[in-house]
């Protein structure tokens, strides 16, 4: 902690240095004020090297140029303070915030909520002097929970204690109303969510958050919040709650009560003999504390719930805290008293709703339409608060890390998936599946050299060196983190854990590692490209159609992401040729190809959407003659590639160049781009995998105008980890080599093996009544 940072001491223990991140750049602010603890929601201003292409004549040839160029972004990150400290925080805000050359470029009114926006008004506005727009609580929160269920994937969950998994991540729903929103802070609220603007506080009671934290600490000797939690996690409320054993001798079974349901908490107390020494301990009393509160608010939940004919509860407020106790007992209540019809369910980031709710208020000028947040997996704490290794104080620091990146475009679910409430892109849940969550785990950790060093060789500087170190350590660390913990950021997953890997390289800087590498690559795919088309254009039609397929999986093997790959890459003459023969022979370990050749003979597609892969001879030599192919059949495509970096894929910025270039090459391409038949579209994603949760709203609007009726997805990352069972309800093609050995073995086949799966429209089943 830095002598600044001491000044602001406080029983919180405050963030260190790390968690005050970018605070220099700090742009705008927003604050809630509840009774017990000020929640601040910062939003900086990110810097980010990007790489970026451009066309570049020279000679009569077309090469490409690689400008390294300095960029913004957006990065939310929120701090708390205790509210008995609020004068400290408002010098914090004073010293740090407000002291950043962004902030003095902005605006200088903020944005208030909670109870203390209107209590402390006037101290606000003579220390910051900045002029304060209050805002309304129950707004903000709404706001900002119906912002976190829509933006962050694995925001909500269900707790099972003991249960496999313990955690159950809810993934993304648009459609999240009605609800019931239990707000437990130092009081707490029960509101009632219709819609984004209809919500009705039904009800409320006064014993809280604030309740537990202040009888905890007239009946224990704890100082802290995070001191009385580690004591109820210790204790035995036996001790101190009457149950109805002691009253009944055993179980009442007429009206279905075990003999361990407490009867009366704390009524045991008042048989002890005070002369003697009390037989229970600080920690009974604190876990009766916290059960007693967490039961009565459980109940109350259901009780409303049954009232307003609710079936769903979030909680929100800073009591909860992830704790595996409060949870487990609310969760009890709820299902004792629903008789499990009512399922509760908590959040990741539950203290911050007002906060969030606040700050969004005043990005409202900013058309909050236009673009959408995502989870920095590098910058946000886990659940960390499961792990009963951690002490209080590792607790309090890690848990107060969330950080939203702002993306540039307004997501939306994919308008092919046969149904978007259930689908779940992700093939398999490594939080369950411990063997493979070992093995990718452990390949991850293992190839963590490998990309340390594929960042360092793609920039040069003085800093590069320890960046790239700093990346490894701390991609290291998260991995450490999750094989203890494995549900502390979310549903675990090959996809998590790869989009874990980027955003630890780009908080380190490194926006795209492999930048000049998929350039070297691409120029010397398109120098083999002419011979390529000639050679398919000499076949005859049968042939062609297999060529084709086995060219766009005879690409996929170029893929930098797969580390047996890259060991063949590195060390041999290794080109398209040498690809195709790698292939698993036919029959293909998912093979559907006759279906496809014989849906070929029929009538064309309208339109085909194609998320392409890797860059070099993939796109190039394996994706464009089969889009010339479709072309060529009246079909019209949709080419979408990722907005962001992720290995060696071929992003948006990049693809609109080499669409061009393969037009030089092909008459074909350039008059189907030329006419609007070729269109190449920006997926919203950033990831070598593809949630079809949350891709480019204008890619949705164009396959709904174009009446796409054939979505193709490709390789290992898109059509395996994640999509191979997804349902559409037009037809689908996924098509990938397995290029490790783990997997394929998994799978029942050997590296190389090939998937090539065509399906005609899926149709939901009807459940059977
Ligand atoms: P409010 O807006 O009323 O302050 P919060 O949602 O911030 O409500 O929740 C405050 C409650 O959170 C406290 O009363 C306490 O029960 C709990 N809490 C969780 N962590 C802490 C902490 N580190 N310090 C104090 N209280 C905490």
């Amino acid at each position: 902690m830095s002598s600044t940072d001491k000044r602001y001491a406080t029983s919180i223990d405050l963030p260190t240095e790390d968690v005050f991140r970018n605070l220099q750049n700090a742009c705008h602010f927003a604050v809630d004020i509840g009774g017990s603890l000020v929640k601040v929601a910062y939003c900086s201003k990110l810097h980010r090297r990007t790489s970026q292409v451009r066309d570049h004549k020279e000679d009569n040839n077309c090469i490409y140029q690689i400008l390294e160029e300095d960029g913004y972004t957006r990065r939310l990150h929120f701090i708390k303070f205790e509210t008995k400290y609020i004068h400290q925080c408002l010098d914090f805000i004073r010293g740090h915030l407000m002291q950043s050359k962004e902030f003095m470029l902005d605006k200088k009114n903020i944005k208030a909520t909670g109870g203390g926006a209107h209590k402390y008004k006037d101290q606000i506005i003579k220390t910051l002097g900045v002029q304060l727009d209050k805002e309304d609580e129950m707004e903000c929160l709404i706001n900002g929970s119906n912002f976190l269920l829509k933006n962050i994937p694995d925001e909500a969950f269900i707790y099972q204690r003991h249960g496999q998994p313990e955690y159950q991540f809810q993934g993304i729903h648009h459609d999240i109303f009605p609800y019931l929103l239990v707000n437990i802070g130092s009081g707490v609220s029960f509101v009632k969510v219709e819609s984004e603007t209809k919500y009705d506080r039904i009800g409320g009671t006064s014993t809280g958050g604030g309740t537990f934290w202040g009888l905890g600490s007239l009946l224990t000797k704890a100082k802290t919040f995070d001191d009385l939690l580690e004591l109820a996690e210790k204790g035995d409320h036996k001790k101190v709650d009457m149950l109805v054993r002691d009253i009944y001798g055993g179980e009442y079974s007429t009206i279905g009560l075990t003999g361990d349901i407490i009867a009366s908490s704390f009524g045991k107390a008042a048989r002890t003999d005070k002369e003697n020494v009390p037989c229970y301990k600080d920690e009974d009393v604190a876990r009766s504390l916290l059960l007693s509160i967490s039961n009565d608010i459980g109940q109350l939940a259901s009780l409303y719930c049954r009232l307003h004919q609710l079936k769903k509860i979030y909680f929100g407020g800073y009591f909860i805290r992830g704790h595996p106790l409060t949870m487990h007992t609310i969760s009890f209540a709820i299902n004792f008293w629903s008789k499990g019809e009512i399922q509760a369910l908590f959040m990741r980031h539950e203290g911050y709703l007002g906060a969030i709710g606040a700050f969004l208020k005043g990005a409202e000028e900013e058309d909050t339409d236009r673009y959408t947040w995502g989870e920095n997996f590098a910058g946000c704490s886990g659940l960390s608060s499961s792990n009963p290794l951690l002490d209080s104080r590792e607790r309090s620091s890690t848990f107060d890390m969330l950080e939203l990146d702002k993306l540039e475009k307004m997501l939306q679910p994919c308008s092919l998936l046969l149904d978007p409430k259930s689908y779940l892109p992700d093939t398999v849940d490594l939080t369950t599946d411990t063997a493979a969550r070992e093995y990718w785990i452990d390949c991850f950790s293992n190839s963590v050299d490998k990309t340390r060093d594929q960042a360092m060789a793609s920039q040069t500087g003085p800093d590069v060196k320890e960046r790239a170190e700093t990346f490894k350590q701390k991609y290291l660390q998260r991995l450490q983190e999750l094989h203890d913990n494995p549900c502390a950021y979310g549903s675990l997953t090959v996809r998590s854990l790869l989009d874990t890997s980027s955003h630890c390289l780009s908080d380190c800087l490194f926006t795209d590692p492999y930048s000049q590498l998929k350039q070297t690559e691409n120029e010397q795919a398109l120098k083999c490209l002419p011979q390529l088309l000639h050679k398919l254009d000499g076949l005859s039609w049968e042939e062609l159609q297999l060529s084709l397929a086995k060219g766009l999986l005879a690409g996929n093997v170029f893929d930098w992401g797969a580390r047996e790959v890259v060991n063949i890459m590195e060390n041999q003459d290794f080109g398209f040729v040498e690809a195709q023969d790698k292939l698993q022979e036919r029959p293909w370990l998912c093979d559907n190809y006759e279906e496809w050749h014989q849906r070929l003979q029929d009538k064309p597609h309208k339109c085909a959407v194609i998320f392409v892969d890797n860059s070099g001879a993939d796109i190039i030599l394996g994706v464009f003659p089969f889009v010339r192919g479709l072309l060529k059949r009246g079909t019209n495509v949709i080419l979408c590639a990722n907005s962001r970096p992720s290995l060696n894929d071929v992003i948006y910025s990049e693809l609109l160049i080499l669409v061009k270039r393969v037009a030089e090459i092909s008459p074909d391409i350039q008059a189907a781009y030329k006419d609007g038949r070729l269109m190449v579209m920006d997926s919203g994603q950033g990831s070598p995998c593809l949630d079809l949760r949350l891709i480019n709203f204008e890619l949705v609007e164009l396959m709904k105008k174009q009446e796409a009726d054939l979505i193709v997805i490709e390789g290992m990352g898109r059509a395996i980890h994640t999509n191979f069972d997804a349902a559409f309800s037009c037809e689908s093609l996924k098509v990938a080599v397995i290029k490790n050995r783990w997997l394929a073995n998994r799978l029942g086949g050997d590296m190389f093996s090939v998937v090539f799966k065509y399906q005609k429209p899926q149709k939901i089943i009807a459940a059977k009544s």
